[in-house]
C-alpha cells in the first residue's frame, strides 16, 4: 500500500546553500578537538556548508573506538560557532537527541543499523516530538524498502517533517566489489514513490574505499539524486573508523570539481520535442511487448493443458537449457547484455511455470 508522507522540501530546511549537489562532508568519527577543526576549516573552505561527524559509533566488534561520546558534541558546537557550519551527527537512542539538542545539533541521521530496529526508531521519533530539525533516514542494513518507508512513518507521526533518506547500500554475504551492496532498483522505486523526499546517497560506506567514491556519487548525481554525504578526514591514514574510505577536504574538493551534475529537466524547445518523441516511441514498443508476453502465456497455457493430459512434468530442464541457450546468443547478436537477457527469461520462465502449475492443480512440480 503507497502511503503519504508530509514532506518540506529540502530547500527550507535552511542548512544547504543555494547549488547543487548538496554536500554533507566530516569525519566518520569525531576523534579529538584538534581532528574535528581542522577537518572542518578544511571542508568550509571547499564551500561546504554542511558537516558530519560521528559521535557515538555502532562499531561491529566491541573493543574498537566506539565513538566520544557526548563531550565530542562541543566541538562540533565549535565548528558551529567559529565556522559558522551547519553540524549533524547520528542519533540511536533517546539520551542522544537530547544530547544534540542541547548542543544546538542543525540535523540528527538515523544510521543503517538503528533503521532496521523500529523499537529505536519509535523512541527516537518520540524524542523528537515538536523539535523543528531535519532527520535523515539511513536505508536499513537488509534491502528492505518497507522498513526505511516504516522509520519515514514513525517520524512523520510525531511531526517531523523534515525528513529525508540517505543511501548508503545493503549487506551481503557475498564477496562483492563494494562494502554494501548499492541494490539501486531500491533507491529508484523509493524515489519514484516519493518524489519529494530528499534524497542522499553516502558513497563512502557504500563503497568501503576511497577508490570507487567518485564513480558511486556520479551514479548518484545521474539517477537526479539530490545530494551527497562523504567522509572526509583531515588526516585518513590515521582514523579511527573506517579509514580506507575517507577523503582528504581536498581529495573531496576535486572529486566534486569533477562531478557532472545533470539536469532535472530542460526548456529547450528543441529538447523537449525529442524527447517526447523518443518517450511516445518507448510507450508503443512497450504497449507491443506486453502484447507479445500476453501473447507467449496463451501459448504456455495450452501447453499446460497439454501437458497435463498426457500427464507429463512441467518441468523439462533440457528444453529450458536450450531455450536461454538460443535466446542468449540472440541477445547477444542484438547488443543485449547476458545478464539482462538471463534474468528477463528467468522472469518470463518463473512465470510460465507458475501458469501450468496452476492448471496442473498441484505444488508439486515448483520451481526449477
Ligand atoms: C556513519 O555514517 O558513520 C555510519 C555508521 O553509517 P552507517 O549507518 O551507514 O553504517
Ligand atoms: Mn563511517
Amino acid at each position: 500500500m503507497e502511503r503519504r508522507l508530509e514532506i518540506v522540501p529540502v530547500n527550507e530546511w535552511d542548512l544547504f546553500p543555494q547549488g547543487q549537489p548538496l554536500v554533507i562532508a566530516g569525519p566518520c568519527s569525531a576523534e579529538s578537538e584538534i581532528q574535528v577543526m581542522e577537518t572542518a576549516r578544511r571542508i568550509k573552505s571547499l564551500g561546504v556548508n554542511v558537516f558530519r561527524a560521528g559521535i557515538w559509533k555502532p562499531r561491529t566488534h566491541p573493543n574498537t573506538f566506539e565513538g566520544i561520546g557526548t563531550p565530542g558534541l562541543k566541538w562540533l558546537q565549535r565548528v558551529k560557532h567559529e565556522l559558522g557550519m551547519k553540524i549533524c551527527t547520528e542519533v540511536a537512542s533517546e539520551r542522544h537527541v537530547f544530547d544534540c539538542l542541547k548542543y544546538g545539533v542543525d540535523m540528527v541521521w538515523l544510521g543503517a543499523r538503528t533503521t532496521a530496529n523500529p523499537f529505536l526508531v519509535q523512541e527516537i521519533a518520540e524524542a523528537l516530538r515538536d523539535v523543528d530539525i531535519p532527520v535523515l533516514v539511513k536505508n536499513p542494513v537488509s534491502p528492505d524498502l518497507d522498513l526505511w518507508v516504516g522509520a519515514l512513518e514513525r517520524l512523520n507521526q510525531v511531526g517531523v517533517k523534515k525528513i529525508g533518506v540517505i543511501h548508503r547500500g545493503f549487506s551481503t554475504f557475498d564477496k562483492i566489489k563494494y562494502r554494501n551492496s548499492p541494490e539501486w532498483q531500491i533507491a529508484v522505486e523509493l524515489r519514484s514513490r516519493y518524489p519529494q523526499l530528499p534524497f542522499f546517497c553516502d558513497p563512502s560506506h557504500m563503497a568501503g574505499s576511497t577508490e570507487y567514491i567518485e564513480e558511486i556519487s556520479q551514479r548518484s548525481l545521474d539517477l537526479g539524486l539530490d545530494g551527497l554525504m562523504i567522509e572526509t578526514h583531515c588526516d585518513p591514514s590515521c582514523a579511527l573508523s573506517d579509514a580506507r574510505q575517507q577523503l582528504t577536504p581536498e581529495q573531496l574538493g576535486e572529486l566534486l570539481g569533477r562531478l557532472v551534475v545533470r539536469n532535472q529537466d530542460s526548456d529547450n524547445v528543441e529538447y523537449k520535442e525529442n524527447i517526447d518523441q523518443l518517450r511516445a516511441q518507448i510507450d508503443v514498443i512497450d504497449d507491443n511487448i506486453l502484447y507479445i508476453l500476453a501473447s507467449r502465456m496463451k501459448i504456455s497455457r495450452k501447453i499446460g493443458e497439454y501437458k497435463k493430459k498426457n500427464n507429463i512434468a512441467i518441468l523439462q530442464t533440457s528444453r529450458w537449457d536450450s531455450v536461454l541457450e538460443k535466446v542468449m546468443a540472440k541477445g547477444a547478436e542484438y547488443g543485449l547484455s547476458e545478464k539482462f537477457v538471463t534474468t528477463l527469461f528467468n522472469a518470463i520462465h518463473d512465470a510460465s511455470v507458475q501458469e501450468q502449475n496452476a492448471i496442473l492443480g498441484s505444488s508439486s512440480q515448483e520451481g526449477k
